[in-house]
């Protein structure tokens, strides 16, 4: 896998911001897909960056979710924002990491994506219920570098 844009079809790119939206309509927290190549940074502090970049530090409940993936270190990180941090248990997302791990093992990058969004947005539901008054503060599309 050398390219990102080959990495998924532009059919599998629309399940995929199909699966933001329908996790979005259960929870306010956001959720953001980011892609790119390889990272010189360490990939945790990468996806801290971009985490930064994307402005998703700026959501109204801290609620931000991003999942980092650089297709060529083969590296994946999920990062949440402060106030998930504080409302949930440590190990709240390793149950998604593990599902989205099993698929990108089985180079299956849209079904682990999607399967990986929706159990993030189940997760959160409990603590960041959908409000009446929500609005979808940060993009659903995938991000790319
Ligand atoms: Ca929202
Ligand atoms: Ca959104």
């Amino acid at each position: 896998m050398s390219k990102v844009e080959d990495l998924l079809t532009a059919e599998e790119e629309a399940e995929i911001v199909e699966a933001i939206r329908l996790a979005e309509s259960k929870t306010s927290g956001e959720i953001r897909v980011h892609i790119e190549r390889s990272s010189k940074l360490a990939h945790y502090d990468r996806a801290l960056e971009i985490f930064h970049l994307l402005k998703m530090d700026n959501t109204k409940l801290q609620n931000g979710v991003l999942f980092y993936l650089a297709v060529n270190d083969k590296q994946f990180v999920i990062i949440g924002d402060k106030g998930i941090d504080t409302a949930v248990p440590d190990n709240f997302w390793e149950s998604t990491r593990d599902v989205v791990l099993t698929h990108f093992k089985n180079d299956d990058f849209k079904l682990g994506l999607v399967a990986g969004i929706s159990i993030a947005g189940q997760q959160l539901q409990q603590y960041f219920p959908w409000e009446h008054d929500d609005t979808d503060e940060l993009s659903n599309e995938i991000s790319r570098e």
